[in-house]
This record gives structure tokens, sequence and C-alpha cells, in this order.
């Protein structure tokens, strides 16, 4: 799996954490040991991961897991799916395309707004 390169994770800020994260891809990753988890919610994170293994991923030693939203989304940092990865690549192979899109836009608001003054400047005089 690649991973997604620092430079790009640093565009995203700081994520979210907590115990358990569902990532994008289905697999909820739990931090097995934390104390913000109780017994029975240990209990039941093995449970349900005995029924389903390729789900649920443990965390050990660590009190929370982290994830970075994206896309409306949360991708758990480290998730072995690559997403973050995947987005990186689509917006490197796309950059050309994602670009001239955003000159696009700016024409456009730059032309709307070149409207608005003229029509501003007709009202005034
Ligand atoms: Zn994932």
């Amino acid at each position: 799996m690649a991973e997604a390169s620092k430079e790009w994770l640093d565009q995203f800020g700081v994520g979210v954490g907590g115990p358990s994260i569902t990532c994008r891809c289905g697999r909820t990753h739990v931090a097995i040991d934390s104390g913000d988890l109780t017994e029975e919610e240990r209990a039941a994170y093995t449970t349900r991961s005995q029924a389903k293994p390729k789900s649920y991923v443990f965390e050990s030693g660590v009190e929370s897991v982290t994830a970075t939203l994206i896309d409306g989304g949360e991708i758990v940092d480290g998730c072995e799916c690559g997403l973050m990865a995947r987005y990186e690549r689509f917006v490197s192979i796309e950059r050309k395309a994602i670009l001239a899109y955003f000159r696009a836009v700016a024409d456009k608001a730059e032309k709307q707004a070149n409207e608005l003054k003229a029509g501003m400047a007709d009202i005034a005089a």
C-alpha cells in the first residue's frame, strides 16, 4: 500500500481522534487499551472482531486512534486501505484539469464581479 506524503497530509490539519473510529473503508480501528473504553465496550469490540476479523483493527498501547477528515468522511491514519494516498494520487495526476477548473471558476467570478461593478456604476451615474 502506498502511503500519502507528509506534504499531502499536512494540508488537512489535525483531524480527529478517539478510542475508536470507523474508517471510510469500513474498518473500525480501536485503541483497545484506551482508558476511555469501558470493560463492556472492550469486550463488545472483541466479540465483534471475532465475528468479523477483517472489519476490526485493534491498536495496542495507545489511548486513541486518529483520522483525517477529507471529502466529508474520516480516513484513519495508517489504515491499510490507503485512501489518503489515492486522493493524493488523483489530485497529482489530474492537477492540470484541477488547476484549469480553478482558473475557469476564478474567471467566471471575475466576470460576474465586473458586471456587478458596471451595474453599480450605472446606478450611481
Ligand atoms: Zn481505511
